[in-house]
């Protein structure tokens, strides 16, 4: 299918490794040119090189902390006028209810909640005075279903998806598209530490607090950065302009919902 991305221009943030990579992999398959970012330099630059070897398209690179409001402003500036922005940052650390700080929901609430709003306000209004945008934040199963030790992250995230779900309708009507796609368990370094951290809550080895983790999930193992990628990849192309505001689920059966 041509998604009819061609020539488009994303930043795509929190992207050398992990989901945020897949999503970048796909739009740059789909002939889209890239900004990407990380916090750290070698592995930003090592998958730039293999999406400009792969798939011939311009790749920027931007070493910063998206959760800081200098690294939003260095976004913004080198992204220049986006058509897409694929918001992402690393989840907060896995804990329990008695021990989080107010300063533990700051940070949490700077990185799954106040850093994608912020690049949404910066680059939504350049996509709606040219009449197409799509914006895709990835958040977590964690919206849908509680998961008692991501509290941090769920309460940030719902958070957002409360901002999307009225934003996405005042933003629809000028060509821009705001969707959230949602994660359950990926094989990604996050996931593997969040089994080592299941592996010290439970008593067990790594091997087996990871069988423990997928079989709880219909499909029987963890998604891939690659399906993934193409979920965003086909919620920022051009066929999917009727979906406004929409959670979808990646999580392999995973939360058991009927709708
Ligand atoms: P990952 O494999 O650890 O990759 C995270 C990527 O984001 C890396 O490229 C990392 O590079 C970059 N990054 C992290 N913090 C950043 C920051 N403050 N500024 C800029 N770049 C940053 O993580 P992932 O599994 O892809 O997860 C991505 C998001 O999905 C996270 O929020 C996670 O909580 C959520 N999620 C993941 C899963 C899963 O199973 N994988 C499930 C549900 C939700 P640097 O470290 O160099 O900055």
């Amino acid at each position: 299918m041509d998604l009819g991305l061609t020539g488009k221009r994303a930043l795509v943030c929190a992207s050398s490794k992990g989901l945020g990579k897949g999503c970048a992999m796909a739009l740059g398959e789909a002939g889209v040119d890239l900004v990407l970012n990380a916090r750290g330099s070698a592995a930003l630059e090592a998958t730039a090189e293999e999406i400009r070897g792969l798939y011939g398209v311009s790749v920027t690179t931007v070493v910063t902390d998206v959760t800081t409001p200098d690294g939003q402003a260095a976004l913004i500036e080198a992204a220049g006028n986006p058509d897409i922005l694929v918001n992402n940052a690393g989840g907060p650390p896995p804990g329990l209810w008695p021990d989080w700080t107010r300063d533990d929901f700051i940070k949490a609430l700077d990185a799954n909640m106040l850093a994608p709003i912020a690049l949404m306000t910066a680059l939504m209004p350049g996509m709606m005075e040219r009449g197409w945008g799509r914006v895709v934040n990835i958040t977590s199963m964690s919206v849908r279903a509680p998961v008692a030790v991501l509290g941090l992250s769920g309460a940030a995230r719902t958070g957002l998806t409360g901002y999307v779900a009225g934003t996405a309708r005042q933003v629809a009507g000028s060509g821009v598209t705001i969707n959230n796609l949602l994660p359950g368990l990926h094989a990604t370094d996050r996931a593997v530490s969040l089994d080592q951290a299941a592996a010290e809550a439970g008593g067990v080895s790594i091997a087996e607090a990871q069988a423990q983790r997928q079989a709880t999930i219909p499909a029987g193992r963890y998604g891939t950065i690659e399906e993934f990628g193409a979920a965003c990849a086909f919620l920022c192309s051009k066929q999917a302009g009727f979906i406004i505001g929409q959670n979808l689920l990646l999580d392999g059966g995973a939360v058991n919902l009927t709708m």
